[in-house]
């Protein structure tokens, strides 16, 4: 209960920290620059240390290590994901450097899934268990943000369309945008495969573009009770967010030195709206990227949020995770 409590002071922001374990190739290095650079000191807690033996221990809500199974990580974001079904706006971010496993995390692979799934699962299976009571009517929607531009993955004609984001009656909305109804997990995962298509399409280096984009699958849940008549709606964003590396620190030009803006600027208003928010202030700077913007009405105060950190545990990755672990830290 002292939990709930502190959760609510801090405005519903919840941080997880994530590490995923080290690949074979970075197991088999031998390499000083491959050695674990992250412990685990206590429950709730992360420590690392960087090459020059700089050394930090943060806190966050949970902290899952390198053995942590997506079933583990899934059973504590549940709560999160029904609330949607009682009317709450809900934002599940994943953070990090590119090759930290936030795609893992979110989407997973096909043997292993993410939260992505496991969250429209449990979803479309409280509804069926309500329906003599409550009739629920799921859409989703697939969309990119890349270069600070919208791009509907689902559309027909993917393409050079412009979308903006609109304030409507049930908070930020994109015109035009393609949603559609959805009575299972099968037709879900067909939708995220019609969307990874079409995300990849013209697209030569596909992990370059997916680092350097935000993807966000939403979920929109209209409830209405079958004896009253009372409706409530609630919004589930599941976002994996572009690779938060300083992209082309050095000598980047042209299209790439945009796009290192672009993502900087998306993932610094990001926190900038989440800090504003644990911090109780009354201004949130919500105007300062598209990502923002579009999220703003499951990004308020009464909204509820995610972030996963995302970090490597070698050595040569520690400059960036102790960015990303002070970025979360900041959020929090
Ligand atoms: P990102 O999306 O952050 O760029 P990925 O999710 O693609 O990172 O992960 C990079 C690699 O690490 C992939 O091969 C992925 O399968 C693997 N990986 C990431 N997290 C885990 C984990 N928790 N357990 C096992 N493998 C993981
Ligand atoms: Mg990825």
């Amino acid at each position: 209960r002292l939990f709930n409590l502190v959760q609510e002071l801090r405005g519903n922001i919840r941080v997880f920290a994530r590490c995923r374990p080290p690949s074979k190739k970075e197991l088999s290095s031998g390499d000083e620059s491959s050695t674990i650079c992250v412990e685990f000191p206590a429950d709730g807690e992360v420590a690392m240390k960087n090459e020059k033996g700089k050394e930090k221990n943060w806190e966050f809500d949970q902290v899952f290590n390198t053995g942590s199974t997506q079933e583990q990580v899934y059973k504590e974001v549940s709560p999160l994901v029904t609330s949607v079904l009682d009317g709450f706006n809900v934002c599940i971010f994943a953070y990090g450097q590119t090759g930290t496993g936030k795609t893992f995390t979110m989407m997973g692979p096909e043997s292993n899934r993410g939260v992505n799934t496991r969250a429209l699962y449990e979803l479309f299976d409280m509804s069926q268990q309500r329906r003599s009571t409550i009739e629920d009517k799921i859409t989703v929607s697939v969309l990119e943000v890349y270069n600070e531009q919208i791009k509907d993955l689902l559309a027909e004609d993917v393409g050079e369309r412009k979308y903006t984001v609109r304030e409507g009656p049930h908070g930020n909305y994109v015109p035009d945008l393609t949603m559609v109804n959805v009575d299972s997990l099968d037709e879900v995962i067909e939708l995220l495969a019609l969307a990874d298509l079409n995300r990849s399409t013209a697209k030569t280096n596909m992990n370059e573009h997916s680092s350097r984009s935000h993807l966000i699958l939403s979920c929109y849940i209209v409830s209405t009770n079958k004896h009253s008549g009372e409706v409530s709606r609630g919004k589930l964003h599941l976002i994996d967010l572009a690779g938060s590396e300083r992209v082309g620190k050095s000598g980047a030009k042209g299209l790439a030195l945009k796009e290192a803006q672009n993502i900087n600027k998306s993932l610094s208003a990001l926190g900038d709206v989440i800090a504003a928010r644990g911090s109780g202030s009354s201004h949130i700077p919500f105007r300062n990227s598209t990502l923002t913007q579009l999220l703003q009405d499951s990004l308020s105060a009464d909204s509820k949020t995610l972030m996963f950190v995302c970090i490597s545990p070698v050595m040569y990755n520690s400059e960036e995770g102790f960015c990303s672990l002070n970025f979360a830290e900041r959020a929090r």
